[in-house]
């Protein structure tokens, strides 16, 4: 359909909803994720609940309009960013918890809970719903769910696939499904919206521990810090958290919190023990003694207050970033553990040669490596390298029997390298499921298979 007539039935079906919205604040407001990719949107709904999402989806589905699933927004590959003037349908009034079930250790939540208050809602009762990406406080359920998102504790925990007890969704041409995730609807759990729109998932949730050993430990040297990042892992310390930040984003975390003393010549691992307290004391005392062997200077949080400012710090990452470059390139591998130090060091040397700015930090524990390059979209010159740098570094990735996202989706930025991981045979393998899916394409069209840059400013 050409773009006229899809604003002119978006206009009509507008009238007719009241949750619907054409008018240019609302579409200029919601054609962007975190990527800061600018799309094509064409109206914004904000279904309230069940029937209202029945109803726009049936809508959009019956006159031939794109739709976009999109929650908070916070998405790091464009995947909720719209194009061809679709709908975007924002989850944000959806965001009831709809039931606690303590014996089965279950909630029951619409899509469009924000993860935080989920884990506001679950702490005061005993319970914590263990996914935490770093944008908890933002990101929602149903972006968690459709990113199958990852986060610091995941190296413990696993990732949201595991918690994900069933969902029920709207899959075009068939309607309400509402299964648990040993069918199809495990589909959903990572499909990046393209394949139907998640209304509500029923999620299992663990009973808090009692006690948190937190450290942040530097070690002379950034490969080396992967190095006994894992000699930890083997040398039976078994952390929730295990988080590589080097030495370079380091001392920018450092810059923006006014603190001193951080090196860019070393690397650094942010590690947390939970379990009783019986546990946690033994572990930490096996992590003292690792360390002291080893020459490896660890400070450790003495009360709440300081775990807390030691997570501050963590989450502080990305905001102090973001003072180093208008443009963040920011690129989530995942590689084997014992791949690690290697991928480390050919990203530093490759940023040299290259001459660029990049900060590498990830959860390291979980094989994922976050590799950020400061930049200016401007400077047409240095994006040209920037280019070649991705380029380059999924090529080695692979290579090195990694993956081209550990967490972030492949959605539109990633599209174009997916040769370099899957076979033909495995593309078309893919393609086949999204068509007997979605016939029509127009659930989330232009991510994942196809880039779909043509529809971005
Ligand atoms: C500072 C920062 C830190 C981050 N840290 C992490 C991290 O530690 N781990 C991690 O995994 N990610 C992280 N991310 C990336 C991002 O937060 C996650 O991908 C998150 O899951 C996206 O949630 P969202 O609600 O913002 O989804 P959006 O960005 O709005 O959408 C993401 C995708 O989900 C789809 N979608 C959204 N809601 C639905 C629904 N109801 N049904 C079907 N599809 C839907 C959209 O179509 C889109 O394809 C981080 C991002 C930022 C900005």
């Amino acid at each position: 359909m050409d773009r006229q007539g899809t604003r002119e039935r978006i206009e009509e079906l507008a009238r007719e909803l009241d949750f619907l919205h054409g008018e240019d604040h609302y579409r200029l407001a919601y054609r962007y994720d975190a990527t800061g990719i600018k799309g094509r949107c064409g109206g914004v709904a904000f279904p309230r609940g069940l029937d209202d999402l029945l109803m726009i989806v049936d809508a959009c589905l019956e006159r031939g309009i794109p739709l976009f699933a999109r929650g908070a927004g916070t998405g790091f590959s464009g995947g909720a960013v719209p194009g061809g003037d679709g709908i975007v349908i924002s989850t944000e009034r959806m965001n009831r918890i709809l039931r606690f079930d303590q014996e089965n250790e279950e909630v029951e939540v619409e899509s469009g809970v924000v993860n935080q208050d989920l884990q506001d809602h679950l702490a005061p009762i005993g319970y914590f719903y263990p996914p935490d990406p770093a944008s908890l406080k933002s990101s929602t359920i149903g972006g968690n769910i459709a990113e199958n998102a990852g986060g610091p504790r995941a190296y413990k925990y696993g990732v949201t696939r595991r918690y994900v007890r069933s969902l029920t969704w709207i899959a075009p041409g068939i309607g309400l499904v509402s299964s648990p995730t040993e069918g199809g609807s495990s589909l959903l759990v990572g499909s990046e919206g393209t394949l139907g729109i998640v209304y509500s998932a029923r999620l299992s949730v663990l009973q808090l521990p009692r006690s948190y050993g937190t450290s942040i430990l530097e070690v002379p040297g950034e490969e080396e810090a992967v190095r006994f990042a894992l000699h930890l892992m083997s040398s039976g310390l078994y952390p929730c958290v295990i988080e590589y930040i080097d030495g370079r984003t380091m001392r920018c975390v450092g810059e923006y919190k006014l603190l001193e003393g951080l090196s860019g010549n070393a690397g650094y691992i942010f590690l947390e023990i939970d379990g009783s307290s019986g546990e946690v004391e033994e572990h930490m005392g096996l992590l003292a003694r690792l360390c002291r062997e080893a020459d490896v200077r660890m400070r450790s949080a003495r009360s709440g207050e300081e775990r807390e400012f030691m997570w501050e710090m963590r989450r502080a990452i990305s905001p102090s970033l973001a003072r180093r470059g208008v443009t963040k390139v920011n690129e989530d591998v995942s590689l084997p553990l014992g791949r690690l130090g290697e991928a480390v060091s050919f990203i530093h040397r490759l940023a040299e040669e290259l001459s660029l700015d990049c900060y590498i930090f990830g959860h390291c524990g979980d094989g994922n490596l976050h590799v950020n390059i400061m930049t200016d979209r401007r400077r047409t010159a240095e994006m040209k390298r920037v280019e070649l740098f991705v380029d380059r570094l999924f090529r080695r990735v692979v290579e090195l029997g990694g993956t081209l996202s550990g967490e972030h989706g492949i959605g539109m930025t990633k599209s174009r390298f997916l040769g370099y991981r899957f076979s033909p045979a495995e593309m078309e393998l893919q393609r086949r499921v999204k068509s007997a899916i979605d016939p029509n394409g127009l659930i989330n069209p232009g991510k994942y298979f196809s880039g779909g840059s043509e529809e971005c400013s």
